[in-house]
């Protein structure tokens, strides 16, 4: 390396992910007795072991693949929710109205308490292997607090999303129209500085399919991208107004009609999966071999809230979409790195190609499979992170 440039290697890998089919074997592009050196925090080359650098990295021998993209998470919040979760596991159902119990410890939480939570639950999802990850707003519910939320969001990633419409709040009770009103309107100014997307809970006890569009809309207007909480708890309109609104993705996604996943294979909609989810609430698990085989393009995420997923762990993820959403081990990991930066629209994000972010994990294993088969084990090693 000339000119000063300080570069990384991470140096004699066994095994190696780099999600570029014309760089390896097979559509994750596996490379073997690799080396990736990262240059000004890109990729600049992936070569045969032995490389060159001012700093190294020895992986010696084993696995290395790109740095999880978590692209659903509310990771700004206060309080817990451990009472209602203890209650669900004794029989009682999951309802959307929960949200509110959050919304009321986050209003009275100090920016600082709001961000020492943030910074240690960030902290948790970066050891767990997380490199990148979305961050939405939707537990102020109105428009000053909404507004700090998305601010507080923006200090940990360039992918906050606007979440206004979450619930409607209790001061708003039997008058939703009036608060979608104002999150499409006042909400939406004050939040969109901070913002680079907006989403809405299209779901029974949330929103409806008119109050989710007059909000996209008014967001898309803004030019922000668009995401939609869709197919949770029952069937419903949300998938199919995510595809005819161009939504970057479509989550949850649990209960799904013929249409619905025709409607996403022919889309450019990611389907956000959300095991943990389904896991923390005891719903079924979304089909997602189904959703695979018809063509639609699926990416798993960890939806770390304080309500319904209150994990930020990527392998934990992982290790559901292979026992549960049956995932081959190939797609569990594509759909962590390569499907979260699709759900982002982020072609930069994900992978281990020349000139995408130099974002990397060591693992503890001989390969990326070892993620399901040794589920609970911390086997990222070493992350290597810009
Ligand atoms: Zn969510």
């Amino acid at each position: 390396v000339d000119g000063g440039v300080t570069a990384l290697v991470i140096d004699r890998i066994g095994l190696l992910v780099t999600n570029d089919p014309t760089l390896g074997e097979g559509p994750l592009g596996v490379v073997r007795d690799a080396a990736v050196v990262i240059e000004d925090g890109r990729v600049s080359a992936v070569t045969a072991a032995g490389a060159a650098a001012d700093e190294r990295v020895d992986a010696a021998g084993r696995a290395v693949v790109p740095g999880f993209v978590d692209s659903h998470t509310h990771l700004v919040f206060a309080g817990d929710r451990a009472e209602e979760f203890t209650a669900r596991m004794a029989g009682q159902a999951y309802a959307a109205g929960g949200i509110g119990v959050t919304t009321a410890a986050t209003r009275t939480a100090s920016d600082d308490e709001l961000r020492a939570g943030s910074a240690r639950r960030w902290a948790e999802a970066r050891a767990g292997g997380t490199t990148h990850l979305e961050i939405k707003s939707g537990y102020a519910l109105d428009v000053d607090g909404e507004a700090r939320l998305c601010r507080l969001a923006a200090e940990l990633t360039d992918d906050v999303t606007f979440l206004g419409a979450h619930l409607v709040p209790q001061e708003y009770g039997g008058r939703a129209d009036d608060y979608v009103a104002l999150v499409a309107g006042p909400m939406l100014d004050a939040c969109a500085p901070w913002c680079r997307w907006a989403d809405a809970f299209c779901e029974t006890g949330a929103f409806d399919a008119d109050q989710c569009r007059t909000v996209l809309e008014a967001a898309a207007a803004r030019g922000l991208g668009l995401r939609v909480h869709a197919n949770q708890l029952g069937p419903g309109p949300g998938v199919q107004l995510a595809v005819e609104l161009g939504a970057a993705s479509a989550d949850h996604c649990t209960y799904l009609t013929d249409t619905d996943v025709d409607a996403l294979a022919g889309s450019a909609t990611v389907a956000t999966l959300l095991p943990a989810a389904d896991f923390s609430t005891r719903q079924p698990y979304p089909d997602a071999r189904r959703l695979i085989d018809a063509g639609a393009t699926v990416a798993i995420a960890s939806n770390c809230n304080p309500g319904s997923s209150y994990t930020t762990s990527m392998l934990f993820c992982i290790a559901l979409a292979v026992r549960d959403l049956r995932l081959t081990a190939d797609e569990a990991l594509w759909a962590a790195t390569a499907g979260g930066a699709a759900a982002l629209r982020r072609p930069d994000l994900g992978r281990l190609s020349p000139g995408s972010v130099g974002a990397a994990l060591v693992l503890d294993a001989p390969s990326h499979h070892h993620l399901a088969y040794r589920p609970g084990m911390p086997l990222v090693a070493e992350v290597i992170a810009q």
